[in-house]
């Protein structure tokens, strides 16, 4: 049986996810700063172990409201958008303050679901959470509530922390919150409710069990079924997801029970899929014959291997990759625009620099930023 310790060496990229009835301490209506300190002590100790870790952290809304009091209460978007602002900023504080004594630079991002849903401001999200990760920071998001509308919400956290899984590639998404897993019924209400330690695969069946539990916890916005919403997200990112209770401390330190829902895919596996079938191009490359055979090969699309390149593409858009017979061979996400990439068409790397009037690598299309079409043959 995998635990959560295991299941937390095992990963390399974690989205760790916190539940507001985590974050906020009902018995002063403030930040919870022990069991804060007790997160920032794990992702600390998760970094120093090699792993990159980024926070979902809920709680705006749920401090805002108590900040504002009597006034911020009641239905209306307006309100819980009101106490989302005044409470955003406290819980930033918080963050701020534990990671401090870590050495760890907490850095807020704040995400609507277009965001997610944008490709450009999707993959302008992405190289946001890279660099911030490349100089040592802990990003930590949450849903930039104070501006979005019912529409256009995700409205809970969970499907939020799916979603920055599947961005940045993360091959574990931690669920915490106040319950400890998956059970066949709500344990609150049905005394016969038995825990599932391990979801092979989310099946129709393992969904109807998410009815109900959770459903009232009073704090957050999601429940079980919001969370198995997400771990089938992540699933299809090629990330595993795991439902814990994130009270007890150390943080998922010791053999607890909780969920392990494993990936249907590889996390490379999916983003390949991702490039090769759910975007439009916006540009088309034509490659020499050696390039061509570069890229079955599993390389990356250089500069000189160019015979031309036409389109209108913007850095890290998507473009058709071609053969001299206009045979399609991949397709990509270019890391030059379409201005750029006209300059240095066929150009040696030794050239590179005085054609683009810059420094710039050769590579054009990396190979991890390349699909292949099935019927290319090496
Ligand atoms: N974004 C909300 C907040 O920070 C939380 C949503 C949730 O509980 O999932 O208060």
């Amino acid at each position: 049986m995998t635990t959560a310790a295991a299941a937390v060496a095992a990963a390399h990229r974690i989205v760790l996810k916190i539940g507001s009835s985590l974050i906020v301490d009902p018995a002063t209506d403030a930040v919870d700063m022990a069991r804060l300190e007790g997160f920032a002590a794990a992702i600390a100790a998760w970094r120093s172990a090699g792993k990159q870790v980024v926070v979902v952290s809920s709680g705006a809304v749920a401090l805002g409201r108590r900040r504002l009091g009597e006034r911020a209460r009641g239905p209306g978007l307006e309100r819980r958008q009101a106490a989302a602002a005044a409470g955003q900023s406290r819980l930033m504080h918080a963050w701020e303050s534990v990671l401090d004594p870590h050495g760890v630079v907490a850095a807020q991002i704040l995400l609507t679901r277009d965001d997610t849903e944008t490709r450009r401001r999707w993959l302008n999200a992405r190289a946001t959470v890279s660099a911030l990760l490349e100089m040592g920071a802990a990003p930590i998001f949450n849903e930039n509530d104070t501006v979005v509308t019912e529409e256009i919400k995700y409205g809970d956290n969970d499907r939020l922390a799916a979603r920055v899984a599947q961005m940045i590639g993360a091959d574990l998404l931690i669920l915490l919150s106040d319950v400890d897993g998956l059970y066949t019924a709500d344990p609150r209400r049905d005394p016969a409710a038995t825990h599932i330690p391990f979801v092979g695969s989310l099946t129709p069946d393992i969904e109807a069990m998410a009815t109900g539990a959770n459903a009232e916890a009073g704090v957050g916005a999601g429940g079980m079924a919001t969370k198995l919403m997400a771990a089938r997200i992540a699933a299809a990112a090629g990330c595993a997801t795991l439902i814990a209770d994130g009270r007890p401390t150390p943080v998922l330190a010791d053999d607890r029970r909780c969920t392990l829902i494993a990936p249907a895919t590889t996390v490379k596996a999916a983003y390949k899929q991702w490039i090769g079938g759910s975007l439009a191009t916006r540009g088309r490359l034509v490659v020499d014959a050696g390039c061509a055979r570069a890229l079955a090969g599993g390389k990356s699309l250089l500069a000189v291997g160019l015979i031309s390149a036409d389109g209108d593409f913007g850095k890290g858009d998507p473009v058709e990759i071609v053969d001299g017979t206009g045979a399609q061979i991949a397709r990509g996400l270019a890391r030059y625009d379409a201005g750029e990439v006209s300059k240095i068409v066929g150009v040696r790397s030794g050239d590179l620099e005085s054609a683009l009037g810059y420094a710039g690598g050769p590579v054009v299309v990396h190979a991890d930023d390349l699909a292949l079409r099935e019927t290319a043959a090496p």
